[in-house]
């Protein structure tokens, strides 16, 4: 019997919401995990772990395909006091190096295919235990669980004590670990329980990646902490996720899970119009998206906003004024400005800086970076994200990109998102992407790279044209690109990193015997 379950703060609010232990947890075609099912699998993992030597706050690096069995493997090192460090499964072997020496697991767990070369490279470098989920290795942490009993006696943690580090995508620079307390995850699933309305009768169609933030933490412990179900898919399935909507009742997605859903003919009113919510974030969600999902489906998709660091931090109202474009309100305790970048002074509404944020969600620190951590906080604790955004006349936020993504030409500021916009809205555009790239006069000149409609036959010109009567001169494109479409990562996030080396040569002059005719007189 586990003797004192609130000690743990994040694993014992769980077990307070799993009171019912013959609910479901887990429905998946392999059968349903009830929630006493979890409890006594996660507690066998646990002492597995404890086995395996593991002390609170060492830290678990997962590696691992989307399984169940993963899901369950989570709860038991957060149960055990470990910290759970979770990698993208697309890392390679000479990435996952610089992870594994920063963060010096005493486990880390990889698919069994995967286990001796990784065990080869901890033996260099940390010396840490390599184990598989997958059955049937004598790796095998399953088949060690199986032996183990199903009571544990959860390790107190107490709010501040680390749940988690997950290492930020490292777009500029090193990928630097979020370090996430127990009280920064609970704290937040609650927020997002009571404004999503959840309940034990929900059952989230689950369907995204858990080695990120958005699948680990909100659709998971969201689901937990409301004694909900959740239905496992073990990625992104366009026909699964409609088949399953009328026995479902919520998805969280990324905008590219709405353009692939509404890329399928079958999804209609009669399948989604028995969920009671459709939630989007990671990346921004177009606004024609938003309107096409509605004329589709009849549903109003919920835009939040969030990062790594960060949890969540604002949503759009459950009940309300769902506004394509924005992301929405401050979760409850949570509080958000907007400020001037250079001198952290606070803006009025309608003027675009740097987005803040300041509340119990909000991450400590990274790990091992001091330096980094102290230039990313403002002496009165509000976390600078990284994202402009403006407030409208709502207090709905708008996120305008990412500071990185700002364009200096000609010595102004050019938000991306504007030109963006524009593009979008033109007949035979799907999407668009802007970005700036070296330009010999201008610093940065402008180009706009655009995914078409099929059998459009839209140019450069007639953009240029077009936005020529809508923005300031400096704002258009001096180059305008077709292709099929944008460099995306696993969450839908658009690569602006990728699509900014691919047009680098752009507008410099060239010193060979090729001159450039693309450079702008
Ligand atoms: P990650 O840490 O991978 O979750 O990425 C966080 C970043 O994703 C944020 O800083 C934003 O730039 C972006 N993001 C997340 N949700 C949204 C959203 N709803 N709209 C626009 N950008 C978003």
């Amino acid at each position: 019997m586990t003797t004192d379950p609130g000690s743990n703060h994040l694993f014992g609010a769980i077990r307070a919401a799993a009171a019912d232990s013959s609910r479901p947890f887990i429905l998946s075609g392999a059968g349903t995990v009830t929630y006493g099912d979890m409890l006594d699998r996660s507690a066998q993992y646990a002492n597995a772990l404890v086995a395996a030597g593991l002390k609170p706050g060492d830290r678990v690096t997962v590696q691992a395909a989307k399984t169940i069995e993963c899901l369950l493997f989570y709860l038991a090192v957060i149960r055990a006091g470990g910290v759970y460090q979770p990698l993208n499964t697309a890392y390679t072997l000479a990435e996952v190096e610089y992870f594994l020496t920063d963060a010096e697991p005493v486990l880390a767990i990889v698919d069994a295919e995967g286990v001796a070369a990784m065990q080869a490279l901890c033996d260099r470098i940390s010396g840490a235990r390599v184990m598989t989920l997958d059955r049937g290795h004598p790796d095998s942490i399953t088949d060690a669980a199986t032996a183990h009993s199903a009571q544990f006696e959860d390790v107190a943690r107490n709010s501040d004590d680390l749940a988690a580090i997950l290492y930020t995508s490292g777009t500029t620079g090193r990928s630097k670990g979020a370090m996430l307390s127990h009280g920064n995850l609970l704290s937040n699933a609650q927020a997002l329980c009571l404004v999503w309305h959840f309940s034990p009768d929900d059952i989230l169609i689950h369907a995204l990646p858990i080695f990120h933030t958005h699948g680990l933490f909100v659709a998971t412990n969201v689901v937990l902490l409301a004694g909900a179900a959740l239905r496992f898919f073990p990625a992104f399935d366009a026909d699964g996720i409609i088949d399953a909507m009328p026995g479902s009742t919520v998805l969280m997605g990324v905008p590219t899970f709405y353009t692939r859903l509404l890329a399928n003919p079958r999804l209609d009113r009669s399948k989604a119009g028995a969920m009671r919510l459709f939630i989007s974030g990671s990346a921004p969600l177009l606004a024609e998206t938003h309107r096409q999902f509605a004329e589709r489906t009849g549903q109003a998709i919920l835009e939040r906003y969030g990062m790594t660091e960060t949890n969540m931090n604002t949503s759009n109202p459950y009940d309300g004024a769902r506004k394509p474009g924005t992301v929405g309100l401050p979760l409850p305790g949570t509080q958000i400005r907007v400020t001037a970048e250079q001198t952290g002074a606070p803006l009025p509404p309608g003027e675009v800086g740097m987005v803040e944020v300041h509340g119990p969600n909000v991450f400590s620190g990274y790990w091992r970076m001091p330096e980094k951590t102290r230039e990313e906080f403002r002496a009165d604790g509000y976390f600078i994200t990284g994202d402009l955004g403006m407030i409208d006349a709502d207090g709905y936020l708008v996120i305008v990109g990412r500071d990185k993504d700002l364009i200096i030409s000609g010595g102004l500021n050019v938000y991306p998102k504007e030109i963006e916009t524009e593009i979008d809205d033109m007949g035979g555009v799907v999407e668009s992407a802007v970005i700036g790239v070296p330009h010999d006069d201008f610093g940065e000149g402008i180009v706009a790279v655009i995914v078409g409609e099929t059998g459009s036959d839209l140019d450069g010109d007639a953009v240029q044209r077009h936005l020529a009567g809508r923005l300031a001169r400096f704002k258009v494109p001096k180059a305008v690109h077709f292709v099929d479409a944008l460099p995306r990562n696993t969450m839908g996030k658009v690569q602006k990193n990728e699509l900014r080396k691919r047009y680098d040569g752009e507008f410099r002059r060239q010193t060979g015997d090729q001159p450039d005719k693309r450079v702008p007189s």
